[in-house]
C-alpha cells in the first residue's frame, strides 16, 4: 500500500515501488473478490482477457470505444460474445457485470491513419504500419482508469502484447507499467493494469482460450471476434472472418495456423 504521512502527499518512493514493482504472482493473490475492467473490442485478444479475467475476477465490467474506427464492426460482436460467453459457463455469466462504450470522436478527427481513414494499409516512417494511431492504447487505458475511479475499480485488463504484434510502442510492457504508475499518481489510487497477453503469440492466445472454454470458447472466438483492420466480416477462413490480407488478418491466420498444428485436443 502507498504511505502516507499525514495530510501529505504519498510517499513517492514507496508508492512507485508498491505501484511499478507489484508482479503479476504477487497480485494474483489480491485479486479474489475484487472487480476488474476489461478493455473489450470484440477481438480476439480482449475475448480471450475477458475469459481470463472471469476466472480471476468475482466481477468483470467491459469497456469498448468508439473512435471512429474502420472496423467498427468488431464493437457489434462484442454482444454476441458476451452471450456465448455467458452460455459457456454459468459461472461467468453470473460474473459478468455492466458493459460500457465510451466514444472518442477526437480521436479519429486528429490522427489521420489507416485504422480512421480510406486509405491503403502499408508501412510508414520508423517501421510503423500507417494503421497505429498514436498514443490510442495511452488514451484507451486512461478513459478506463476514469471509469474505473469512477465505479471504485482497481483492476483494469487489456490485450496488449509485445509478442505478436505491429510494433506499436503503445502496447509494450514498459510503457503499460509506466502509464500505471503516472495513473495511480494522477489518481491518487493502487490500480493494477493487467495484459495477460503480453508475453503470448498469437497461438500462444488460442491455447490460453482453450485453457479457459475449451473447444466451445476457441469456436466461439474463432467465428464470433473480429480482427481485421479493414472491417471485413465477409470472406470466411478456418481462423474466422476477415479480408486475409491486412497485417492484422495475417498475424490471425498464422496464429491459428501454429494453434492448429499443436495437440491441444481440438
Ligand atoms: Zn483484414
Amino acid at each position: 500500500m502507498a504511505c502516507y504521512a499525514a495530510g501529505r502527499r504519498p510517499c513517492l518512493a514507496q508508492s512507485w515501488r508498491t505501484m511499478y514493482g507489484l508482479s503479476m504472482n504477487e497480485a494474483a493473490h489480491e485479486t479474489r473478490g475484487d472487480t476488474a475492467l476489461v478493455l473489450f473490442s470484440g477481438g480476439q485478444d480482449s475475448a480471450t482477457c475477458l475469459a481470463w479475467a472471469l476466472n480471476r475476477f468475482a466481477r468483470v465490467e467491459t469497456l469498448g470505444f468508439d473512435y471512429g474506427q474502420r472496423h467498427a464492426v468488431e464493437l457489434d460482436c462484442r454482444a454476441t460474445l458476451i452471450d456465448g460467453i455467458k452460455a459457456i459457463d454459468p459461472g461467468w455469466a453470473a460474473r459478468l457485470g455492466e458493459a460500457h462504450t465510451l466514444a472518442i470522436p477526437t480521436l479519429s478527427a486528429i490522427s489521420d491513419t489507416a485504422l480512421t481513414r480510406e486509405v491503403a494499409i502499408e508501412m510508414g516512417e520508423g517501421g510503423l504500419p500507417n494503421t497505429f494511431v498514436p498514443g490510442r492504447n495511452l488514451i484507451f487505458l486512461t478513459f478506463a482508469a476514469a471509469l474505473a475511479y469512477r465505479r471504485g475499480v482497481r483492476h483494469i485488463v487489456g490485450g496488449m502484447c509485445e509478442t505478436d504484434y505491429s510494433g506499436y510502442p503503445d502496447c509494450r510492457d514498459d510503457t503499460v507499467k509506466a502509464l500505471q504508475v503516472a495513473l495511480n499518481l494522477g489518481m491518487v489510487r493502487d490500480f493494477v493494469l493487467h495484459t495477460p497477453l503480453m508475453w503470448r503469440d498469437k497461438a500462444q492466445t488460442w491455447a490460453l482460450a482453450h485453457d479457459l472454454g475449451g473447444t466451445a470458447l476457441v469456436d466461439l472466438i474463432r467465428t464470433q471476434s473480429h480482427t481485421c483492420y479493414l472491417g471485413e466480416r465477409g470472406a470466411w477462413h478456418d481462423w474466422g472472418f476477415g479480408c486475409g490480407e491486412c497485417p492484422a488478418c495475417r498475424l490471425r491466420a498464422r496464429g491459428w495456423g501454429q494453434f492448429a498444428a499443436m495437440d491441444v485436443g481440438q
